[in-house]
């Protein structure tokens, strides 16, 4: 059977996938598009992760999409919120009809002879194996495995009696109402974990190896509700989201030219929150510098104020081994638990878990060099949408759709099938994807594709520096090839 053809394919039906359809409908509205998701359903992290109290870590001011005003009242929004946020923007617009659910791709081939790509994917329970072709392959695919999180192994867990549970597997069933709960973690997932487990659970203690920057902000913003009241959700949203981004970049800045300082600041405002008896050097001073891993962010301090009022509380300790009651540390202490939350991490996957050829050749992503972080050397009419580390998401994903949809509309004018990025330059030199210390980037970095030394090679996490090259910069840079 010929295989069902459409000019863009995009691969997932997430925050990103949802932004890249609508840019393309926007700005390409002639060209043929259809999405590939895995799942039965749209929203990806946001419909996967059903935690309690599941929300977003950075505001939705920048975490929204920038044709789509946020006009919810909390600006540190539910999972359930955003999710609907994504869905509402997708049949609003007509997306959804365009989805193909249950379609997990596995391989896509490209063909410079043909000038197109063709995509293997399993469909539905059966895993029926269906292709499509298309000349520009866009993944949005997000950055993780979305079968399992990451345990580490843990001596003896087979020996506790209670009950283990991965954030990432959670279910309306689990049931933690009066039971002692050990939350082992301290990124994003446990700091949200604790304070809403906190509410019924008989106490909540987060188990961390070693502290994490935590930072208190207001759940909903003041200034936006009153902008919004006065002169509209727009132009609420716009001057909200310019605020965000320019405070976000002065901070990451301050944080790298002047550690102390920044560390001074965060630490400052967890003694204020947690009072002058709390061991905050213990539990809440990494020994890294803040951004060189990210910041934990607690909406209106819930998480100090759980601990504040005894419960939840927090060990800085190693695990030895599980018991059959808990857990054993390395100080010969054990901490006595009914139920165990591993919030332990993701495992991050490189372009949705599938494998790529070029011209019959097996490409390896971890041989190649991201293109202003959107594109890669020798990999043609091939896209991927990453969001920032530093900053949310989309900003970055929205002027990656900008940018292929810009490229798109360059190749229908002057009549070229391809474009690739080709880096000859000998000066530039190699570095990993992302300068991240923590866990779940150093266990997956070498798999990723890297980054050069310079422009357009280097990855900035800079807004600013983004909409200059995405938006305005050539298309025609000398560096991207067409044919
Ligand atoms: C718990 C949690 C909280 C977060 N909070 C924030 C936050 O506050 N701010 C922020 O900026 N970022 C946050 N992030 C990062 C977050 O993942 C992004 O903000 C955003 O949701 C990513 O959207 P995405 O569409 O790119 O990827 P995803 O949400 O991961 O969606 C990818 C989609 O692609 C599908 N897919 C993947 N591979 C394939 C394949 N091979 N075939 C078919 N379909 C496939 C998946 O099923 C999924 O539906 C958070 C992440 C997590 C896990």
């Amino acid at each position: 059977m010929t295989p069902e053809h459409v000019d863009v394919l995009i691969v997932g039906a997430g925050l990103s996938g949802i932004v890249a359809a609508w840019h393309l409908q926007q700005k390409c509205p002639d060209k043929r598009y259809a999405i590939l998701e895995g799942r039965a359903s749209i929203g990806g992290t946001w419909d996967l992760f059903r935690y309690p109290g599941i929300r977003s870590d950075s505001d939705m001011f920048t975490l929204g999409y920038s044709f789509r005003p946020w006009t919810h009242e909390k600006s540190i929004a539910e999972g359930p919120t955003i999710l609907n946020y994504i869905r509402q923007t997708a049949s609003e617009n007509g997306i959804d009809q365009n989805i193909r659910f249950h379609h997990c791709v596995l391989h896509a081939a490209w063909s410079s002879q043909d000038a197109r790509w063709t995509v293997q994917a399993a469909r539905g329970e059966t895993k029926d194996a269906v292709s499509f072709t298309c000349n520009f392959l866009f993944l949005c695919s997000g950055y993780y495995k979305y079968e399992e999180g990451y345990t580490p192994e843990f001596k003896g867990i087979e020996n506790f009696k209670g009950e283990i549970v991965h954030p990432q597997k959670w279910t309306e069933a689990i049931d933690y109402a009066n039971k002692r709960v050990v939350v082992i973690g301290s990124g994003a997932t446990a700091v949200t974990l604790v304070p809403e487990m906190a509410k019924t659970a008989a106490h909540v203690t987060m188990l961390q190896r070693s502290p994490t920057y935590v930072v208190a902000r207001p759940g909903s913003d003041t200034l936006a509700i009153k902008l919004r009241k006065r002169f509209g959700a727009r132009f609420a949203y716009q001057a909200i989201r310019w605020r965000n981004v320019l405070f976000g970049m002065y901070f990451f800045q301050l944080c790298r030219r002047k550690p102390e300082r920044a560390k001074q600041l965060l630490l400052g405002g967890v003694k204020l929150a947690l009072g002058k008896d709390y061991d905050v050097k213990t539990h809440f001073t990494p020994s890294y510098n803040p951004w060189q891993q990210r910041l934990c962010l607690v909406p209106d301090g819930d998480l100090f104020r759980s601990i504040r009022n005894g419960r939840a509380s927090v060990v800085t300790q190693h695990i030895d081994s599980f018991t059959d009651k808990g857990i054993r540390l390395q100080d010969g202490s054990e901490l006595e638990a009914d139920m165990i939350v591993t919030a332990t991490g993701l495992n991050l996957q490189v372009m949705g878990g599938m494998s790529l050829a070029v011209d019959g050749k097996a490409i390896e992503p971890a041989k190649l060099m991201s293109y202003k972080g959107m594109m890669y050397s020798d990999i043609p009419n091939l896209a991927t949408a990453t969001g920032y580390t530093n900053a949310s998401w989309t900003l970055k994903c929205d002027l990656t759709c900008e940018y292929v949809c810009r490229l798109l509309n360059h190749m229908d004018r002057r009549g070229y099938r391809s474009c690739v990025p080709r880096q000859t330059d000998p000066s530039v030199t190699e570095a990993p994807w992302l300068d991240f210390t923590s866990g779940y980037v150093q266990r997956a970095v070498a798999k990723f594709p890297k980054q050069g030394s310079k422009r357009p090679w280097k990855l900035y996490q800079n807004y600013v520096l983004d909409i200059v090259s995405l938006r305005f910069g050539r298309i025609d840079d000398g560096v991207m090839e067409y044919s």
